[in-house]
C-alpha cells in the first residue's frame, strides 16, 4: 500500500479535527509515519496501490483512553498486554494509559518499564503511590517517574491517607505530570454493591452513599488547592462532585476530570436486567446524575472520557452480584455508546466528542500531541458515522466478554486504525 516514494494517500475523507479546526472533505498525504500535506486533491492516478479510498467517512485524530486494566502482569487469564492491545485498536485508540493494580503492582521502575512500550500503539502506564496499592507504604515516586510513569495513582483503591496523596501531589508538581484520584471515601456509609436507593433495597444489595465520592473530591480538590500539583478524576460518577470539580476550577485549583462512556449511558434501573455486567466501581448512578454527566462533559467540567476498560474472565462474572468483581470492559464499544448516546440521540457537537476522546486525554498526560495537521505522527481513525452495528461479543478482540452493552445497537464503527502511518487495525466484514 505504499508507493516507490514511500507515500500514501488517503483519498477522499471527511477531515474532521477540532483542535485544528476541520470539518471538509479531502485527502491526507502520509510520508515516513506522518503526515506530509492535508487538504483538497493530492491523490494523483499514477500511483494507485498508495491509494486507501476513504469514500468520504470520518477520520479523526485516532483516540487515547487514560484508564485501562490490562492485567499485565498476573491476570492474563481476563486480558493480556497483546489482547488489550487489539481491542485497542479496534475501537479506534493508538494511545492507553495502564492502571498500576497489576499484581504485582507497578510500584518498581522496572515494571514501568516493560509497561511502557511504543508497540503495537502508545502503551503507556501510571505507577503506584502505595506499594501494592494497598495504601500502607509510599512508593518511590520520583523513581517510577524517571522510568516513564506518566502520573501517580492507586485506581481500584483511595489513597485514604492525606500524607500520601500529599507527597504524589508533590512529587508529581516537581515532575510535572498528575496525580489521578479514584476518589472514594472508606468511611462514609458501606463500601455498596451497587447505588444505594430503591434498585439496591429490591435486589437485597448493600447501597453504594454517593457521598463517599463527592466527599474525597473536596478533600483532593483541597490539598491540590492548598499544596499545588494537578490532581485529575477518575470515573466521576455523581451530580454533586460536578458542583464541587466545578467549583474548585473556578477557584483556579489545577484539576481535570473523566467519565466513562457506561456512567454517561446507563442508570441503575439497568441493573436487574444486566446483573453483574452492570456491576463496576463507581457504580452506575441514577439519571439525575447522568444528565449532570452529560451536561458536565459538554461545559468541559469534565475533560475527557475514559473507558475504565476492566476486563474479567466469564466465571469471575457469573457469579452472583455480592460475589461477582467489579468492572466492565468499554474499548470497543467507547465511541459507538458515545456517539449514539450523545450525539445521534442527544445534542452534543461531534466536536466536543472527538476534543474529549482524541485531544483532552493526550494534552492532559503530556503526551506527544496529534491531530490532523502538518507534521503530526499520522495516527488516524476512519468511523462510518452512518453505519449502525450490533455489539457481538464474538466479534470482541478483548478476551473478555464483560460488557455493558452486549447486543446493543449503536451508530458509529470504526473502519480501521491508522498508527504510525500504518493500519494497525481493519474490520473485516
Ligand atoms: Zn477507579
Amino acid at each position: 500500500m505504499v508507493s516507490a516514494d514511500g507515500s500514501i494517500c488517503i483519498r477522499n475523507a471527511h477531515l474532521f479535527d477540532p483542535s485544528q479546526k476541520i470539518d471538509s472533505v479531502g485527502d491526507v498525504l502520509i510520508r515516513d509515519g506522518l503526515i506530509g500535506k492535508i487538504g483538497g486533491k493530492l491523490a494523483h492516478d499514477g500511483d494507485q496501490d498508495s491509494i486507501i479510498e476513504a469514500d468520504g467517512k470520518y477520520l479523526f485524530p485516532s483516540f487515547c483512553d487514560p484508564h485501562v486494566h490490562f492485567r499485565t502482569p498476573g491476570q492474563t487469564e481476563k486480558e493480556d498486554i497483546e489482547s488489550g492491545s487489539r481491542a485497542a485498536l479496534a475501537g479506534g485508540f493508538t494511545c492507553v494509559i495502564q492502571m498500576p493494580n497489576t499484581n504485582p503492582a507497578v510500584d518498581r521502575p522496572e515494571i514501568v518499564k516493560d509497561l511502557t512500550r511504543d508497540e503495537p500503539l502508545e502503551l503507556r502506564v501510571m505507577g503506584a503511590i502505595t506499594v501494592g496499592t494497598d495504601t500502607r507504604v509510599l512508593t518511590d515516586l520520583d523513581s517510577l517517574f524517571e522510568a516513564g510513569a506518566v502520573a501517580f495513582t492507586d485506581d481500584g483503591q483511595p489513597v485514604i491517607e492525606p500524607v500520601f496523596m500529599k507527597a504524589a501531589l508533590r512529587s508529581g508538581q516537581e515532575n510535572g505530570i498528575p496525580v489521578a484520584s479514584h476518589a472514594e471515601n472508606p468511611t462514609i456509609g458501606l463500601s455498596g454493591i451497587i447505588r444505594g436507593g430503591i434498585i439496591a433495597e429490591s435486589l437485597d444489595l448493600p447501597g453504594w452513599n454517593a457521598q463517599r465520592e463527592t466527599s474525597m473530591i473536596e478533600r483532593d480538590c483541597d490539598l491540590a488547592g492548598s499544596i499545588g500539583g494537578h490532581v485529575h478524576f477518575c470515573h466521576v460518577s455523581v451530580e454533586q462532585s460536578l458542583d464541587v470539580i466545578r467549583q474548585a476550577k473556578a477557584d483556579g485549583v489545577n484539576i481535570t476530570a473523566e467519565v466513562t462512556p457506561h456512567h454517561l449511558a446507563l442508570t441503575v434501573d439497568i441493573v436487574p436486567d444486566l446483573t453483574t455486567y452492570a456491576k463496576m466501581n463507581p457504580p452506575l448512578g441514577f439519571e439525575e446524575d447522568r444528565l449532570a454527566l452529560i451536561e458536565g462533559f459538554r461545559d468541559g467540567t469534565i475533560d475527557c472520557i475514559a473507558t475504565d476498560h476492566a476486563p474479567h474472565t466469564i466465571e469471575e462474572k457469573s457469579k452472583d452480584l455480592l460475589k461477582a468483581p467489579f468492572g466492565v470492559i468499554g474499548l470497543e464499544t467507547s465511541f459507538g455508546v458515545c456517539y449514539t448516546e450523545l450525539i445521534k440521540n442527544g445534542n452534543l457537537p461531534l466536536s466536543r466528542l472527538i476534543d474529549g476522546m482524541s485531544i483532552k486525554p493526550r494534552e492532559i498526560f503530556h503526551l506527544e500531541r496529534i491531530g490532523l495537521f502538518e507534521g503530526s505522527r499520522a495516527d488516524l481513525v476512519l468511523v462510518d458515522l452512518d453505519r449502525e452495528w450490533v455489539v457481538d461479543p464474538e466479534e470482541f478482540e478483548s478476551k473478555a466478554r464483560n460488557s455493558s452493552f452486549l447486543n446493543r445497537n449503536l451508530f458509529g464503527k470504526v473502519l480501521w486504525t491508522m498508527y504510525k502511518g500504518k493500519i494497525a487495525w481493519e474490520l473485516n466484514d
